[in-house]
């Protein structure tokens, strides 16, 4: 058995193409605002701006004769966002993650977040088990009894899930893909919800807000509040004016502002 930790990796993060920002910028006089833009250092937050500032055509006092003052300050405007629940300017920034060593049991719960998210999980039906990597919290580590027990069980587990790909001649030469992957699907019945598994996970900010909460709360799984607890680390150093509002207390993330 392999000691599995679950992982979280960030894969992909919005890139904005300022030149083309500016040619819309200019044709509506609005060019001010790029240049004071510390360019390329927080893009989704840009990108929110950006989104926002469209809404009332807010890049400069004046543009729209119903707007007298404009914010300047990033923080502030989009902790004003945030604040009055404008959150649907935070859906156009998309981050993408892979979750490494996850149990199907964390995926199984991270799937039913549907708004703003995708999910590319690996097959089972298709990648054959010849182990079953496994996470054990801390607390069950610690417990001498129930590790030598359940390192027997899924032991005896592995050992099934090689003895079925000989008896089913999965590695036989004229064992078509069709079979093997029947077979598959029926040996993973034989795997415990706990194996270490993956997935890509792609997700808006207003999204994560929300799932980063939810699932960090003392009330949630003990795995998914790891792993959106480490979502939450990640996206605060990405987006600071995003995610700088939440007070983290004992792995539980409380944001200033919900549902946003
Ligand atoms: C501590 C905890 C315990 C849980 N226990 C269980 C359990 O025992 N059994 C179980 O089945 N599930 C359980 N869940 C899962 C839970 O019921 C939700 O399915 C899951 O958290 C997804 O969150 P969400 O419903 O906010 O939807 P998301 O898909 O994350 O959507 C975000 C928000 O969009 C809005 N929204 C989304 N879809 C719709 C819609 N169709 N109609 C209207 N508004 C919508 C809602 O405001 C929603 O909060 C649990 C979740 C947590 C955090």
């Amino acid at each position: 058995m392999r000691a599995a930790q679950p992982r979280v990796y960030l894969i992909a993060r919005p890139a904005l193409d300022h030149a083309a920002m500016a040619a819309y910028l200019r044709e509506v006089g609005g060019e001010r605002w790029l240049e004071k833009l510390d360019l390329g250092q927080f893009e989704a937050q840009d990108l929110a701006e950006y989104a926002g500032k469209i809404c009332y055509r807010s890049w400069a006092p004046g543009l729209n004769p119903n707007v007298r003052k404009v914010r300047d300050d990033q923080d502030g405007y989009l902790r004003n966002i945030l604040a009055s629940g404008h959150g649907s300017v935070l859906e156009h920034a998309s981050f993408t993650f892979v979750l490494h060593d996850v149990s199907r049991i964390m995926t199984h719960e991270l799937c039913r977040h549907r708004p703003g998210t995708a999910t590319s999980q690996e097959s089972m039906r298709f990648v054959r088990l010849d182990d079953i990597p496994f996470w054990f919290p801390d607390w069950a580590r610690d417990d001498k009894a129930l590790m030598e027990y359940a390192s027997q069980l899924i032991s005896t587990l592995e050992q099934f899930q090689l003895w079925m790909a000989d008896r089913f001649q999965l590695d036989a030469e004229g064992t078509s893909m069709h079979e093997r992957k029947a077979r598959t699907s029926f040996m993973r019945r034989f795997a415990p919800d706990g194996v270490a598994t993956g997935l890509v996970l792609s997700a808006n900010v207003r999204a994560l807000r929300h799932v980063i909460e939810s699932r960090t709360d003392p009330g949630a799984e003990e795995e998914i509040r790891l792993v959106a607890g480490r979502i939450g680390e990640l996206m605060r150093a990405e987006a600071p004016a995003l995610f700088g509002d939440y007070t983290v207390t004992d792995g539980a993330w409380v944001p200033g502002w919900r549902k946003v």
